[in-house]
């Protein structure tokens, strides 16, 4: 249980709200900012104006999954008014506070580190991203469905990045017939591809191995893509590009190619806001309570 530890939301989208429900079962004192528009869900719950003396009395703070912009603007779904969490906030956080995010951008971890806030980034853990690949690949299946004329079954499938989000990629499509080819730079992925009964190649062999492709789901956060791999690669064919903004492929250069290459960012909070939020909140819910645990003992 979380009795007494105050918590505080400010901003996010769907997945948020079923973090905040998880933290008022658990107990917490919760006080959300930024959801004023949310007329039907959350009302039993305070809803609170930005303020210092809100932040003076917050032991946790939980950021949107990608947390705030590099002038400390934060997005939310449910509210018209702007949020921008400024030096003074961060300035009056207590010590002890802990700030939650997914990802941290520059602004948000210069901010923390400068006054030794204790800052997580959710998405950097592996469990996390392991969860969360489960409706990334659902996500990349639903637009690959949506965007071609031809079933997955039967067709040549290629991912490229045996992380995470690859790993499941290629298991998803392998689950419903695809002919799985999967693109590594380690030995090791080369020999569990191989076991996981994928036709692994490595990187370097992306020219040859992508003449005959139909689906491309790309998971490599760098410029993997190039005009040289596309000019080889079917006109027909569609690339799914997971990684990061700006993804690692030349979409300018597809678009030249007619090759269909979409990016597709953020697809667990697009496709599946419930399970995306139920990640999250497990996740935060085992880190506050191992971080009680810890200071209890030390006490
Ligand atoms: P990850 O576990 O780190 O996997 C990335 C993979 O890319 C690793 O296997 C890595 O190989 C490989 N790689 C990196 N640079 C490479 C290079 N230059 N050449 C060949 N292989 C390279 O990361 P992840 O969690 O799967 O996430 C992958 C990307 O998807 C990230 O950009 C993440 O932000 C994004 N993502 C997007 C969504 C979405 O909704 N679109 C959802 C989740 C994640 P090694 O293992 O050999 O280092």
């Amino acid at each position: 249980m979380l009795t007494g530890v105050r918590v505080l939301f400010i901003g996010g989208d769907a997945r948020q709200i079923e973090v905040i429900r998880k933290f008022s079962e658990k107990d917490a004192l919760v006080s959300i900012v930024g959801f004023d528009g949310l007329t039907d869900q959350l009302e039993d719950i305070a809803r609170e104006r930005l303020s210092i003396e809100l932040l003076e009395q917050t032991d946790v703070l939980v950021l949107p999954v990608m947390g705030c912009d590099n002038e400390g603007k934060i997005m939310t779904l449910f509210s018209s008014e702007p949020l921008q969490l400024l030096e003074e906030h961060f300035a009056v956080l207590p010590h002890e506070c802990t700030v939650y995010t997914g990802i941290a951008k520059p602004y948000l971890s210069n901010m923390c580190f400068e006054r030794k806030i204790h800052l997580v980034e959710l998405l950097e853990r592996d469990d996390v991203a392991i969860y969360n690949s489960i409706p990334t690949a659902e996500g990349a299946i639903m637009m690959a469905i949506q965007h071609t004329d031809f079933t997955i079954h039967g067709s040549n499938c290629m991912v490229l990045g045996m992380g995470r989000t690859g790993f499941t990629m290629a298991k998803s499509l392998q689950g419903l017939g695809a002919k799985v080819s999967m693109g590594v730079r380690s030995e090791v992925h080369f020999a569990r591809a191989s076991e996981m009964g994928w036709e692994p190649f490595l990187i370097r062999d992306l020219g040859r191995k992508i003449v005959d492709v139909n689906l491309l789901f790309n998971t490599i956060p760098t410029m993997i893509v190039t005009a040289q791999i596309l000019s080889q690669m079917p006109t027909n064919a569609v690339i799914i590009d997971l990684a990061s903004a700006p993804g690692g492929c030349d979409f300018r250069f597809a678009e030249k190619r007619g090759i269909k290459a979409l990016l597709a960012p953020g697809l667990p909070g697009i496709v599946a806001p419930k399970t995306a939020g139920i990640i999250i909140a497990n996740a935060l819910v085992q880190l506050i309570s191992d971080e009680i645990k810890i200071r209890g003992d030390e006490k």
